[in-house]
C-alpha cells in the first residue's frame, strides 16, 4: 500500500515519537500489508518533508514533523501548548474512526501526554507508581536504576476535549512502556479495560467469551423487562425511557453490571434486538412494540 501520513505517524507512535527514516520504512514494511513502493525510505522522506515546514516540499497541510537537518531522524513537531485543539466528531465505540483520522487523533493524543511541564508535575506526585493496568514496578524489577520510572498516559479521548480545554493531573494514568503502546495500538481502549483483560483467567480470548455471555445476560434482562412494561397493553408499546425510568434499576440488578453505563448498553441491546427482529421501532423516537 502507498506509505501514507497516517502510516508514518502509527510508526513513530510505535517507535517511541523519533526515529530515522529508515527505521520508520521497515516497521511499515513490517506491519502493513503489501505491495510497498519500489523504495519505501525514499517515499517515507518524501511524506515526511512535505508534512514539515521547514523543506522546500512542504505542502502547506497541518506541520506534522520536524528533523535536524541531514540527520535523517524525525519526530513530532514540538508540542506547543495553546493550539486549539479542533474537537471531532464522538463515534459510540471508536471504530468509526477512519484510519487518517485516527492517526491524527493519536498524534494530538500523543503530543499532550508529552508536555514536558505537565508529565514532570505528575511523576512528582508518584512515588515508587505501579503500573495501572499490569501493576508492573520498575524499582522492584531493577532496583535503583528504574526507580520512579514510568510513562504518562492521557485517559480522556481526544474527541472529548473543547477547544482550549487543559490537561489535569487527574486526566493522566502511569503506564508501563508495554501497557501504554497497546493501548495506544488499540486506541480509544481504555486502561481500565486493559486492565480487566490482563487479570482475565483466561487472557484476551476469556474476555471475549465473557463479555459476549455478559451481553447475553443483558439481553435476556432487557427482555424481562420489556415483558414487565408491555404486558396487558394490547398494543405491546413501550419506549426507551419508560425502560430507564422504571426498569433500569432492576435490569442492573439482573445483570449485576458495574462500571459499564447502563442506559447507553440497554440501548445497544434495543439496537441489537431490533436487528434481530425481537422488536420494531413504532416512530423512531425511542418508541418501541414487541411483536
Ligand atoms: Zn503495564
Ligand atoms: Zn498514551
Amino acid at each position: 500500500m502507498p506509505v501514507t501520513v497516517g502510516l508514518i505517524v502509527d510508526a513513530l507512535i510505535a517507535l517511541g515519537g523519533e526515529a530515522h527514516y529508515n527505521d520508520i520504512a521497515d516497521y511499515i514494511v513490517a506491519t502493513s500489508p503489501p505491495p510497498f513502493p519500489a523504495n519505501p525510505a525514499a517515499s517515507v522522506r518524501a511524506r515526511l518533508q512535505e508534512r514539515c515546514s521547514d523543506y522546500e516540499a512542504y505542502e502547506g497541510q497541518q506541520d506534522l514533523f520536524e528533523s535536524e537537518r541531514k540527520s535523517g531522524v524525525w519526530r513530532f513537531r514540538s508540542w506547543t501548548p495553546s493550539p486549539p485543539v479542533t474537537a471531532m466528531p464522538v463515534h459510540e465505540d471508536g471504530a468509526g474512526y477512519k484510519a487518517q483520522e485516527g492517526a491524527l487523533v493519536l498524534k494530538l493524543h500523543y503530543t499532550r501526554e508529552r508536555d514536558p511541564k505537565l508529565v514532570s508535575k505528575f511523576k512528582a506526585g508518584l512515588n515508587d507508581p505501579n503500573c495501572e493496568a499490569c501493576g508492573f514496578n520498575f524499582k522492584e524489577a531493577y532496583g535503583d536504576l528504574g526507580a520512579g520510572y514510568i510513562e504518562a498516559h492521557h485517559k480522556r479521548l481526544v474527541a472529548s476535549l473543547t477547544e482550549g480545554s487543559t490537561t489535569r493531573l487527574s486526566d493522566l494514568a502511569a503506564l508501563c512502556p508495554n501497557c501504554h503502546r497497546i493501548i495506544h495500538k488499540n486506541y480509544p481502549m481504555s486502561v481500565e479495560e486493559l486492565k480487566q483483560i490482563l487479570h482475565a483467567p483466561n487472557g484476551y480470548a476469556g474476555y471475549i467469551a465473557d463479555a459476549k455471555t455478559t451481553r447475553t445476560t443483558w439481553k435476556q434482562a432487557v427482555l424481562n423487562a420489556i415483558e414487565r412494561v408491555t404486558s396487558g397493553k394490547p398494543n405491546h408499546e413501550f419506549s426507551r425511557q419508560q425502560l430507564i425510568n422504571t426498569e433500569l434499576v432492576t435490569i442492573i440488578a439482573e445483570v449485576a453490571a458495574k462500571g459499564e453505563s447502563p442506559a447507553q448498553t440497554m440501548s445497544r441491546v434495543l439496537q441489537e434486538l431490533r436487528s434481530t427482529g425481537a422488536i420494531d421501532f413504532v416512530d423512531g423516537k425511542g418508541c418501541y412494540r414487541t411483536k
